[in-house]
């Protein structure tokens, strides 16, 4: 069964949830390419009453939010709760800003007239993960749909109810049928609507494996897509950085989420005058991290998502130890129910250790010592991956610099990666191509169209 709500917590199956049949995904389709039709043609102001009114009922009832994303993939509250409310505040900025966004914008031709607008394409398909189930739906779907485009979205099986909640919201909002559509469907059907006529672009947000698959089917069809997939992020500490304050950000970055976000600090690179006093306050407070009841305000250390994500990393810790990573603390599961893992460091990872290239999704820190600057900058380049990174130093100039010579999508200083509204968010490398969020998500799924105004009396 793919659509499954089973409480990571305990592991309580809480409900299930049947795929559709073909001819159910054949009318959810025609209804979107219907809807399409209509609300491609209304206003800016219009779509803005439906999108803004989305964003309101979300504000306004941030804990009934909250609880599916606590119960299906172990979130803790006060992080679910601020997910809701990112949520809300990313859709109501592209009500508010759209039209600004997409305003046609006037070129300078040697003659005559000309001008760009940008238009909607029709159904956009996309392919979300669980790990943020709702900011993920709403970076994809609030810009789209104010672009005048309709959404159809396969959510992650593990949080059904998340991906029902969200399209009722739309519903409630007063979206017409086929604006926001969810599908409960099977890798084959994901295969048939993106080869679908009807669908026009496709967005993925998930893994490499699946980044490859979906793109390659996309690409067969000549599908413009979008791919934000996964991280290793840097998270780079130089010998001037105030260290009690990194060690704060350094465990929030690793254990927000439980570790499972694309940009969660996966790879801290520490400069050796400060290495030593790094670890030990970062051992320091990752022990202090309480498990228990995501619910429960004064639990610091939730589960993962699911008992088949804790045995992956399990799995993988095991392994990058048996190819001679060192480990410093945790590795194991936690003896009591549920899906809770220790957290965790690893060092001596050489390059020929698979771990090295991998990445860790979950509380696992890979740690490394470097002598200087310049060796950090080569090793958090030396990675498959470009997603995001961070670099930790009192002196902005000095960080900047670094963040310039690192090849990845976003560098924060001081400051784990992380995201708003108002900035873009995507990576290069395998961490995939396009951005989502800021005035450039708005960008990627609309026909840039030239409309030029020629004197009819022109020289042929
Ligand atoms: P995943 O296995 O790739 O799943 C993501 C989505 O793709 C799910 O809806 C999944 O459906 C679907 N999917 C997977 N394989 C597919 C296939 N062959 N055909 C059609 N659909 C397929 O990723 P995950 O493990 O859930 O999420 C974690 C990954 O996402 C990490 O690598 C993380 O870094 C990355 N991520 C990236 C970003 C970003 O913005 N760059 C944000 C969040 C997460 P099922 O659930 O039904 O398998």
């Amino acid at each position: 069964m793919t659509y499954q709500s089973v409480n990571p917590y305990n592991g309580e199956t809480l409900k299930t949830f049947d795929e559709l049949t073909d001819s159910q995904l054949e009318a959810a389709m025609e209804t979107a390419a219907t809807c399409f039709e209509s609300w491609r043609n209304i206003s800016f102001a219009e779509r803005a009453v439906v999108v803004s009114k989305a964003a309101e009922i979300m504000h306004s009832r941030v804990d009934e939010f909250a609880l599916p994303v606590v119960l299906e993939m172990g979130k803790l509250v006060d992080q679910a709760r601020g997910e809701v409310t990112l949520s809300a505040d990313i859709i109501h900025y592209y009500a508010k800003n759209a039209e600004r966004f997409l305003a046609p914008r006037r070129l300078e031709p040697s003659s005559g007239e000309a001008e760009i607008t940008s238009n909607p394409l029709g159904v956009i398909f996309g392919v979300e993960p669980w790990n943020f189930p709702y900011y993920q739906l709403a970076r994809f779907a609030a810009p789209n749909l104010m672009a005048g485009n309709v959404v159809m979205v396969k959510h992650a099986g593990c949080v059904p109810q998340c991906a029902i909640a969200f399209e009722d919201l739309w519903r409630e909002a007063g979206a017409p049928a086929g604006a926001y559509t969810n599908l409960l469907i099977s890798y084959d059907q994901v295969n048939n609507v993106i080869g679908d006529p009807r669908v026009k672009g496709v967005a993925l947000t998930g893994s490499v494996e699946a980044g490859k698959i979906v793109a390659a089917r996309a690409g067969l069809n000549l599908k413009k897509s979008t791919m934000e997939l996964g991280g290793s992020d840097a998270f780079i500490v130089l010998e001037d950085a105030d260290l009690d304050k990194t060690v704060q950000w350094a465990v929030w970055g690793k254990m927000n989420n439980t570790g499972q976000c694309c940009v969660a600090a996966k790879r801290f690179i520490v400069v050796d005058e400060v290495a030593d006093r790094f670890l030990e306050k970062f051992q320091m407070a990752l022990r202090a991290l309480k498990p228990g009841d995501p619910m429960d305000q004064a639990t610091t250390l939730g589960p993962l998502s699911t008992e088949s994500a804790l045995i992956t990393l399990l799995d993988q810790v095991s392994r990058a130890v048996d190819k001679g990573a060192t480990l410093v603390m945790g590795g194991k599961r936690i003896d009591r129910p549920g899906a809770f893992m220790q957290p965790t460091i690893l060092t001596d990872i050489e390059p020929d250790n698979p771990a090295f290239r991998e990445e860790f999704f979950g509380p696992v820190a890979l740690f490394f010592r470097v002598k200087n600057e310049d060796e950090a900058v080569a090793l958090a380049n030396d990675s498959e991956f470009g997603l995001g990174g961070s670099v930790f130093t009192a002196d902005i100039a000095r960080g900047k610099c670094v963040a310039n010579r690192i090849d990845t999508g976003m560098m924060f200083i001081n400051h784990p990666t992380w995201t708003a509204p108002d900035l873009p968010f995507g990576g290069v490398k395998n961490s995939g191509y396009g951005r989502e969020l800021s005035s450039m998500g708005i960008q990627e799924f609309v026909n840039k169209k030239l409309v030029r105004v020629a004197s009819i009396d022109a020289p042929a």
